[in-house]
């Protein structure tokens, strides 16, 4: 047993103090459904836990504003995903939900922790005797000589190749989601695509939130696109499986051409990947089958597959080609 401190603050200024005050070993407990596995795994051992779950404020979620969807940091994921306004209006946010965990988890996990799920690589979870540059900065990467299966094929470093994990910040970041935060210094608000660090040489650091700031709130603009979009998941098995690879895509169409289009991956990069070179293929073109597979191999251009990953460069640009088509059936939907 290892023993840690538990805090219950009930409103989220006691929250920061608490997480300031409680220095690195101090985290902040949602749904637990990260932390709690890590605790048990070895690899997380904080000496202060801070149970936000009470902090009721942050629980509500609003998909009816004219301008904006606004997400507290603690609604549950299952909540959000039922939402009958979100499934019709941005499958793209309701479907990255459904096809993230199972219900079990769905209904503890909260969707600003979410945002802050970490890798699932096999070493940095596996504990000692595997160097981790992520887990225990300096020691190595034992996934560069070892099974790169899991690996990210775009935004790796020397230092890290770990894939994020999660779904629903893909879905996101393709709608320019916006991350409002707490600390104390104050609020501040953070671009989603700017919320996720690639690992460089530090890939302990995996965001740009200082120790002490909390996620409050997800803002997602309106976009006209929300209709015509998807979430498309491909895993190993069909459910409760992490992506192999992944795209949230989202157009509109006009005058039988791509007016806009929105193209993001997950499972194939270090952080939630956006594709500008895929949606510029896009733009301007009648979205047919070959112009939707010419944007899924734009997407994987820079890619650098290693030994036993390099089938996610054709997977990917599938998978982006089959969310374009399931898009372009909802864009034509009267
Ligand atoms: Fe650790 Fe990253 Fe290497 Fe995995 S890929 S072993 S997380 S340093």
């Amino acid at each position: 047993m290892r023993s840690f401190t538990y805090l219950r603050p009930s409103t989220p200024a006691q929250a920061i103090e608490a997480m300031a005050d409680g220095g690195p070993g101090a985290r902040f407990l949602a749904g637990g459904t990260t932390l709690y596995d890590l605790m048990k795994l070895g690899v997380e051992g904080p000496l202060r836990v801070i149970d936000i779950t009470r902090l009721d404020a942050l629980a509500g979620f609003d998909t009816s504003g004219p301008r904006e969807l606004v997400f507290g940091a603690l609604a549950r994921m299952s909540d959000v995903a039922a939402d009958r306004r979100l499934k019709e209006d941005y499958p793209a946010l309701s479907e990255a939900m459904w096809k993230a965990a199972s219900q079990q988890l769905r209904n503890m996990a909260r969707v600003g922790g979410n945002l802050l799920q970490r890798t699932r690589c096999a070493y940095f979870r596996g504990g000692e005797p595997f160097a981790c540059n992520k887990r225990d900065p300096g020691s190595g990467c034992a996934a560069r000589d070892g099974m790169d299966r899991g690996n990210a094929l775009l935004g790796a470093s020397d230092a890290c190749a770990a894939v994020y994990p999660g779904d629903w910040a893909v879905a996101l970041v393709a709608f320019d989601a916006v991350v409002d935060t707490l600390s104390p210094r104050g609020e501040r608000s953070i671009p989603l695509a700017e919320l996720h660090r690639e690992p460089g040489s530090t890939p302990e650091v995996e965001t740009t939130l200082a120790p002490d700031e909390l996620i409050v709130r997800i803002r997602v603009p309106r976009s006209e696109a929300g209709r015509a979009s998807t979430y498309h998941k491909i895993r190993d098995r069909e459910s409760y499986a992490f992506a192999l690879t992944s795209a949230a895509v989202a157009v509109r169409l006009s005058a039988g051409v791509v007016a806009e289009a929105r193209v993001a991956l997950g499972g194939v990069a270090t952080r939630p990947w956006r594709s500008p070179e895929a949606e510029k293929v896009l733009l301007g073109q009648p979205l047919t089958e070959d112009v939707a597979q010419s944007a899924g191999q734009a997407a994987f251009a820079a890619a650098s597959p290693g030994v036993h990953n390099a089938f996610k460069v054709e997977l990917g640009a599938r998978t982006i080609t089959d969310a374009l088509m399931i898009a372009r059936q909802r864009a034509e939907q009267p």
